[in-house]
């Protein structure tokens, strides 16, 4: 398995795959929800590139950029059990300049939900993903639905720029409690795990009232908000797959969406319906 820091290694590599291309983005602290990305693309595709990457400016000031899991012998031991052919490690000065040109997330989509929590961070995502989409040119990159806003907003950006790249959406992987798997979860004391897990128990008792007929949105909400433990709820929200906010669910058109503190960790679930 091939080890670039450097753009231009990786770009000469690249240039020479015959083939198609995977490509799995990650900030490493790998663990199973990665590793299913990875084999899919291993599987889907001829070569696949990782990049491992922890991106300063999707982080907004006072977030966990500094303490946010690093474990780069671990990953790259993963990465080549798992048949990657190459992983792009870059230092911050390698991918980033002074005054750079900047990529905006859409001023509504990408200011809802994670992006008003959050306000700059899909910006600085939508930057790294199409920097590291235009280095490795891939056939096919991979993303999780875990992070559905993400994946909606650089499924767009792949229509609005015309990128040639097939945006790939993976299912979330869990733990067998229903614990969503995140390279935060390290954070977790064992109490606050267990009232972590009331984020996923919270979405699946949502989709057995949306079993049992029930459509409207509130009453789901209300539902969800009393089998929460959490330190701080941000928000619940039921959206369609562009991400529109719904007052009754849609069959087989609905995500719903939850993100809440637990002591001072932030996570985020959803399911699709
Ligand atoms: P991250 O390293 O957190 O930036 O995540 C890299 C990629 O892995 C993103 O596309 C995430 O959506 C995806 N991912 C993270 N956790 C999971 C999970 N539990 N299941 C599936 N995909 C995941």
């Amino acid at each position: 398995m091939r080890e670039f820091e450097k753009p231009n290694e990786l770009i000469d590599f690249r240039e020479k795959l015959g083939g198609s291309v995977g490509f799995v983005p990650t900030m490493g602290a790998l663990h199973e929800g990665h590793i299913s990305l990875i084999k899919k693309s291993v599987e889907q595709n001829d070569h696949t590139i990782v990049s491992i990457f922890v991106n300063p400016t999707q982080f907004l000031e006072g977030e966990d950029l500094d303490r946010y899991p690093r474990k780069i012998e671990a990953d790259l031991k993963i990465c080549k059990l798992a048949g990657v052919e190459a992983v792009f490690m870059p230092k911050i000065e390698d991918i980033y300049s002074s005054d750079e040109l900047r990529i905006l997330a859409p001023k509504i989509k990408g200011y809802i939900l994670e992006g008003f929590f959050r306000p700059g961070h899909f910006d600085g995502m939508l930057q790294i993903v199409l920097k590291l989409l235009n280095l490795t040119n891939p056939s096919n990159a991979y993303f999780g639905k875990k992070d559905a806003q993400q994946l909606f907003l650089i499924q767009k950006m792949a229509n609005d720029l015309f990128l040639r790249t097939n945006i790939i959406p993976c299912e979330i992987v869990r733990e067998e409690d229903g614990l969503a798997l995140s390279s935060r979860n390290v954070y977790l004391s064992q109490d606050e795990r267990k009232k972590a897990l009331t984020l996923s128990t919270s979405l699946k008792s949502a989709t057995n009232l949306i079993l049992q007929g029930v459509r409207d949105v509130k009453e789901i909400k209300k539902m969800m908000i009393k089998s929460l433990d959490v330190t701080k709820l941000e928000y619940i929200e039921i959206v369609d797959r562009d991400f529109n906010t719904l007052e009754e669910v849609q069959i087989q058109n609905s995500i719903i969406l939850i993100a809440a503190w637990v002591g001072k960790t932030r996570l985020i679930d959803n399911i699709w319906i």
